[in-house]
This record gives C-alpha cells, sequence and structure tokens, in this order.
C-alpha cells in the first residue's frame, strides 16, 4: 500500500455490526454481574492512533470509535477494542472513575470476566490510517508566512510573547486566519 493511500472506514453496515456487537457485550455484563447496564450512544468519529474512546461529559456517557482502524483490523476491533470500551463503561459505572486506575485490577477483572484479554494498548500499523489535524495559526513576518502551534499562539495572545522570524529577524503578527 502506498504511503498516501487511505483506508476506507467501515461501511454503515459495519458500523451496524460494530454496535449490535457493543451491545451484546453490555447485555453480557448486565447478565454477569446482575444489574442492567444501558446502552450507550455509540459514534465513529475518532480519528488517530486510538481505536476507541470510552468518554464521559457531565452525565453524558458514550464510546467512540475509530472507523480506519476497524477498517484495517476489523476481527480483532470488533472483538478486542469493543471489549476494552465497555470494560471501561463497567468500571465507570460499579466504581466510578475517578476512584480506579484506567488500566487497573477492576478493568482487568472485568475484561476477563468478558472473556478478552486484558491488554491495555494494541500496536497497530497506522499506514493509511489518517491522522488528527492539529490546529495551526498563521503569522507573517516580512518574508513568508509561518504556521504556529496553538500553543505559541495562545502565549501570544495571553502573555504577550514575541516570535521573530528566523530568515528576516521581523516580528510575526497574526495574518487572517486559516486552519490547516
Ligand atoms: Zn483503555
Ligand atoms: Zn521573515
Amino acid at each position: 500500500m502506498s504511503r498516501n493511500q487511505i483506508i476506507t472506514p467501515i461501511s454503515q453496515q459495519q458500523q451496524a455490526e460494530v454496535i449490535a456487537a457493543t451491545n451484546r457485550c453490555i447485555d453480557r455484563a448486565s447478565v454477569l454481574y446482575g444489574r442492567v447496564f444501558e446502552t450507550l450512544p455509540i459514534n465513529f468519529d475518532l480519528q488517530g492512533r486510538c481505536a476507541g474512546m470510552y468518554q464521559v461529559r457531565g452525565s453524558m456517557r458514550r464510546i467512540r470509535f475509530n472507523p480506519w482502524l476497524f477498517a484495517k483490523y476489523y476481527q480483532d476491533s470488533i472483538s478486542d477494542t469493543v471489549t476494552h470500551e465497555v470494560a471501561h463503561y463497567i468500571v465507570d459505572r460499579l466504581y466510578g472513575l475517578k476512584r480506579v486506575k484506567p488500566h487497573g485490577a477492576e478493568w482487568k477483572k472485568i475484561m476477563l470476566d468478558l472473556g478478552a484479554i486484558p491488554k491495555a494498548t494494541a500496536n497497530y500499523d497506522l499506514t493509511g490510517i489518517p491522522t488528527r489535524q492539529y490546529q495551526r495559526f498563521a503569522y507573517s513576518c516580512g518574508c513568508r508566512t509561518h504556521r504556529l502551534t496553538a500553543i505559541r499562539h495562545r502565549k501570544i495572545i495571553e502573555y504577550g510573547a514575541k516570535y521573530l522570524c528566523q530568515f528576516c529577524h521581523g516580528r510575526l503578527v497574526a495574518a487572517p486566519q486559516e486552519t490547516l
């Protein structure tokens, strides 16, 4: 596969299979632990090197999956990644996320109970997987456009930091914003 070729993310049909597998896994946990864990919203909006993420915002809980990594490693993902994220959810409901380590003994026990190997990381080959695009901010000096990271941009805005162009030694000033 060539360097620039991007994997096609999983289809609607496969997304439906992943959602069904996730819900089955949650149901299995409900039976195992004798209480009802509700199903969650599942989004396929994760990019980069993470295959899955269990996310809590206020009272909102959801599971996010990476549709490119799922496409590249479908069988592994629909078993391992699904169980991995469901186990985080069950830990959250049984213990509370703040009270235990993310991949601690509680999570490991639940992974084993659900029939999975409690391995916290996977080494995926990311060829063809689009990685997160970091926002850059356009600045100009006397000679060219510079693209500063969000961190540098914030230092300029909030702390009045000064950066000079290494070529013309002119001071960098904000150019009309664009996102790369
Ligand atoms: Zn995890
Ligand atoms: Zn310059």
